[in-house]
């Protein structure tokens, strides 16, 4: 595949203090200088950060940015839904990562979560084509999935539903994604499915949230950031180096590109994007 076919995307979480917003803008400008094809900015448990996505994805949109807000219904009912995608839309906003969500903690049965193939379905119901929709995909798939196939079958709906691209969970096994790859393929999925990238910082951070979210991080990967302690320069630089190698594999098997989770800082993902060569 050609470089110039290769687009990789940036995500960014909300940040919520005055502080967090502001090192946000120099990020962004730091990382646009790479020239993605979008950034995209995550949406709380709940629609719990409704308020503040909307700020920050309103804001870089004016600024020039193209930018992907995520989507869950949360507990919104469809009226507030046709409101926000109406405000998105308005604001020139044209591209959607639609998902079902997770509980937000604390909340009890009276929530009740929307599928995101429903969402998908929604969306095009009320606003046709004018959204570039992504939804997620997992190559060691969902935690709650019932078994592998159903968590295919269940990706396919969203595409059925109308869906254009997904985005992986992050992974660090590159056969996981080649295999969900030909079992995509097998049920018919055609689409681009981008992998998302986490590149490795903070050890105890990332082992928390693998396994909250059902990423494995490889034994050896473990065994090797365990012993570096308390020592980031040598965590960083092994998991740039890592990260770095990983998408190198990805792209000589076919990945159409990537979605590089940020945690809202420059680097090592820019680190990451110029190994690659895919910078401008
Ligand atoms: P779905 O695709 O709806 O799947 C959820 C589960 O239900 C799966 O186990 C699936 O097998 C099953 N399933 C799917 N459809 C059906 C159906 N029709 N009937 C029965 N079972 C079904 N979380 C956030 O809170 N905010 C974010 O901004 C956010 N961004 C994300 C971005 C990416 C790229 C990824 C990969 C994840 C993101 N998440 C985010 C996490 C995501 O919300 C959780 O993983 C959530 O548990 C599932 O969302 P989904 O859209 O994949 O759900």
């Amino acid at each position: 595949m050609s470089e110039e076919k290769i687009q990789f995307s940036f995500e960014f979480f909300p940040a919520k203090t005055e502080a967090g917003r502001e090192k946000l803008v120099t990020t962004r400008n730091e990382l646009n200088k790479l020239n993605p094809k979008y950034f995209s900015v995550t949406y709380g448990a709940g629609g719990s950060t409704r308020d503040n996505t909307k700020g920050i994805v309103t804001e870089m949109k004016s600024a020039g940015f193209d930018v992907a807000p995520h989507l869950s219904f949360g507990g919104d009912d469809e009226e507030s839904m046709i409101k926000l995608l109406t405000d998105y839309k308005d604001a020139g906003i044209n591209r959607i990562v639609a998902l079902r969500g997770d509980m937000p903690s604390g909340v009890g049965g009276s929530l009740q979560l929307v599928y995101a193939n429903e969402l998908v379905a929604f969306i095009r119901k009320h606003f046709g084509d004018h959204f570039k929709l992504a939804v997620a995909a997992y190559p060691e798939i969902h935690p709650e999935a019932k078994s592998y196939e159903s968590d295919v079958n269940y990706l396919k709906g969203k595409f059925d539903a109308g869906a254009d691209s997904a985005i992986t969970q992050y992974f660090y096994n590159p056969d996981a994604f080649f295999y969900f790859m030909e079992q995509c393929n097998k049920v018919g999925i055609n689409k681009p499915i981008y992998p998302g990238i986490m590149p490795i910082t903070n050890y105890k951070n990332l082992a928390r949230f693998s396994d909250a979210c059902g990423a494995e991080i490889p034994r050896w990967i473990r065994k090797r950031l365990e012993s570096y302690g308390d020592d980031t320069a040598s965590i960083a630089a092994f998991g740039t180096d890592l990260v770095s190698e990983l998408c190198e594999t990805l792209l000589d098997n076919g990945a159409p590109g990537f979605h590089f989770y940020t945690m809202n800082q420059v680097d090592p993902t820019s680190t990451i994007v110029k190994n690659l060569g895919l910078a401008d």
